[in-house]
């Protein structure tokens, strides 16, 4: 079964911390404003802090309204583990069925 993000963004969707970067990411935070305004950094304990996009009711604030549906506003510049994630992976039949999304 095909699935079309722009209906969807389930996987755009958690708690804080649910998106993180990592040292792949560098190069996109130094070329994209829109990225660097979002990335908050997050306390894991014990002295170390990870780098996160900051949630907005349960979304990431990058993740936009249309008409139809959702997009992500900073899709060019999105971080690693968006790109990771493709439509019909097991992470994303899960995320779907979290958010009461059909997911087969
Ligand atoms: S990858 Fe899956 S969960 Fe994420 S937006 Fe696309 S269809 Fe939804
Ligand atoms: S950066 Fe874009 S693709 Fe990644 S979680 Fe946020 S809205 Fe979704």
């Amino acid at each position: 079964m095909e699935f079309d993000c722009l209906e969807c963004g389930a996987c755009c969707r958690g708690d804080e911390g649910w998106v993180h970067l990592d040292a792949d990411d560098d190069a996109r935070v130094d070329a994209s404003a829109a990225l660097e305004r979002i990335v908050v950094l997050m306390d894991i304990g014990n002295g170390h802090m990870k780098r996160t996009l900051r949630m907005i009711d349960g979304a990431c604030a990058a993740l936009g309204k249309t008409t139809t549906g959702v997009a992500c506003s900073i899709y060019s510049d999105r971080p690693g583990v968006c790109r990771e994630l493709s439509a019909g992976s097991t992470q994303c039949l899960a995320a779907r069925r979290l958010h009461g999304m059909t997911a087969d």
